[in-house]
């Protein structure tokens, strides 16, 4: 069993423990016991931040590619070292299965090392001249300046690693403000930077309530970049915060994810994959498949598989049991935010299958749940659940499907389940959504840009994006010197 890290922050290269504006609670959401007190920031010790990301941004912003990709290197592995025991602190502090922590981290890793390697590779472009007196019209990408990242805590490894090292490898510093629930995961992460040997500065962690800790750090002169996941109201409020004093701000939030699963699709596979991956953590993910519009020729049969595979879901604490499928919910707020779901079908709305209602116990637990037919203007075909909850409802034609598929102003992922080329081609083309799934529930890879569009959110994280997402572009025009 890994004890439960002291929590501090890391404010200009020291480790802090005591928050000056006090202190709150870490609570396991399988037990609902306490497990540690986390130090909340005072604005003074924001502002001490602050100032060590704009004093250290003058060095590290210069500091060679390959430098800052040797180091970045380092602490993925050392991330790669560490990853079993901190996969044991995600599942104490939100309740993930050990091996899919075990598989953010070492995501996370490879996430690194690749924009690590963008920080040598990534140059700028020579764009011809119109005439003779221009000799070079050179296109540069030179780091925004500190940046503000915001992260949620149902990846509490992978999102801070992704925007840590996309805004390092680019030459920015940064300031940190994990989930207040889940600290000591980010926390071990942002140690592997610093034992790395990452200048003091670069790199800074605060902790404390979102609202004021986020409001006063976007509102700093020393911020130039933002970058936030989590719902979508609240990305509009720090966005529209970020737009006032034109901050730079990437927003990755809330999806609602359609499935459209064709008569052509392999049937078995489809459905295998479907009811496996929308219960991945507890479908407390963001590109998490959870309208699945199932042709009617097929969707008896559907409904019925996806639902017994549903309630054979082993749930329960995995930290006590590393076979669990799936642990609690991360807080009591989102078995409060089930229950409305659930509470908006019957009669002729729709029908639980199975599961509906929490699991009774200290813990945050939620049955998985699958209900047939909701009804369009219900709130789970309407609202991301962000929740164990699956709705299946069929659809007459193809087109049909993807009316209803791109009905919403989410528009995060989208997936798509058919054999007949013609027609997985169209799928991919017509879903509207900024990552699209074919045959496979997979939008994400180290290599390639994650992000959505309309009330998802806008800009990439990941692949290069994700490291040209902390640059300014810029244009040197170079005329001979004697005209
Ligand atoms: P929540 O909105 O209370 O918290 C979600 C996250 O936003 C937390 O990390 C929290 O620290 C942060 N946050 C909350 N209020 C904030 C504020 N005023 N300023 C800055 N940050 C703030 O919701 P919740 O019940 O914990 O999580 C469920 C909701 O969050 C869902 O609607 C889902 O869309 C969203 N969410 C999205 C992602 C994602 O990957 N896009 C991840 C986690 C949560």
């Amino acid at each position: 069993m890994t004890a439960y890290p002291t929590l501090k922050m890391l404010i200009d290269g020291q480790w802090i423990a005591t928050g000056e504006a006090g202190e709150m609670a870490v609570v396991n959401p399988s037990t609902g016991a306490e497990i540690g007190q986390c130090p909340k920031a005072s604005t003074a010790q924001l502002d001490k931040a602050l100032k060590a990301a704009d004093d250290a941004f003058a060095t590290w912003s210069k500091t060679p590619g390959a430098e800052r990709y040797a180091i970045l290197r380092r602490a993925a592995d050392r991330l790669r070292e560490r990853a079993p025991a901190i996969a044991r602190v995600i599942t104490a502090e939100m309740g993930k299965p050990h091996a899919q922590g075990l598989g953010e981290i070492l995501s996370a890793c490879d996430t690194i090392d690749f924009l690590a390697e963008e920080a040598k590779r990534r140059g700028g472009r020579l764009i011809p001249t119109r005439g003779q007196a221009l000799i070079a019209q050179m296109v540069t990408h030179e780091p925004i300046g500190p940046a503000v990242l915001l992260t949620p805590w149902n990846f509490p490894v992978n999102l801070p690693a992704k925007k840590i090292a996309g805004a390092l490898a680019a030459g920015c510093t940064a300031i940190l403000k994990p989930a207040e629930n889940t600290p000591a995961s980010a926390q071990l992460l942002v140690e592997c930077f610093t034992d790395a040997g990452l200048p003091k500065g670069v790199l800074n962690l605060v902790y404390g309530d979102p609202g004021p800790v986020s409001e006063h750090l976007i509102a700093s002169p020393v911020t130039r970049k933002v970058s936030f996941t989590g719902s979508t109201a609240v990305g509009k409020h720090l966005g529209a915060l970020a737009a006032s004093l034109m901050r730079r701000f990437t927003p990755e939030l809330g999806g609602h994810a359609p499935v459209i699963v064709s008569r052509h699709a392999d049937f078995e596979r489809a459905v295998a994959m479907c009811a496996a991956t929308k219960f991945r953590n507890a479908g407390q993910v963001c590109v998490s498949p959870t309208r699945f519009l199932v042709d009617k020729a097929i969707y008896d049969n559907f409904v019925a598989e996806f639902a017994e595979r549903a309630a054979k879901l082993k749930v329960g604490d995995p930290g006590a049991d590393e076979s669990v499928d799936m642990g609690p919910l991360a807080h009591s707020r989102r078995i409060a935010a089930m229950e409305q779901v659930v509470a908006d079908v019957g009669g002729n709305r729709g029908e639980v299958v199975t599961g509906g209602a929490a699991i009774a116990g200290q813990g945050f637990f939620f049955q998985p749940t699958v209900i047939a037919n909701p009804a369009p203007d219900s709130r789970l075909m309407n609202e991301e659940p962000f929740g164990p909850i699956a709705g299946i409802v069929p659809y007459d034609t193809i087109e049909d499907a993807v009316r209803i598929a791109n009905s919403l102003r989410y528009g995060l992922a989208a997936y798509a389940f058919s054999g007949d080329l013609d027609e997985a081609h169209y799928l991919g083309n017509s879903l509207r959504a900024g990552m699209v799934g074919i045959n496979q529930l997979i939008v994400a890879s180290p290599e390639t840009p994650f992000g959505g569009i309309g009330d998802s959110g806008f800009g990439s994280e990941g692949g290069e994006e994700g490291y040209l997402a902390f640059t300014d572009t810029k244009l040197v025009m170079m005329a001979k010197a004697g005209g």
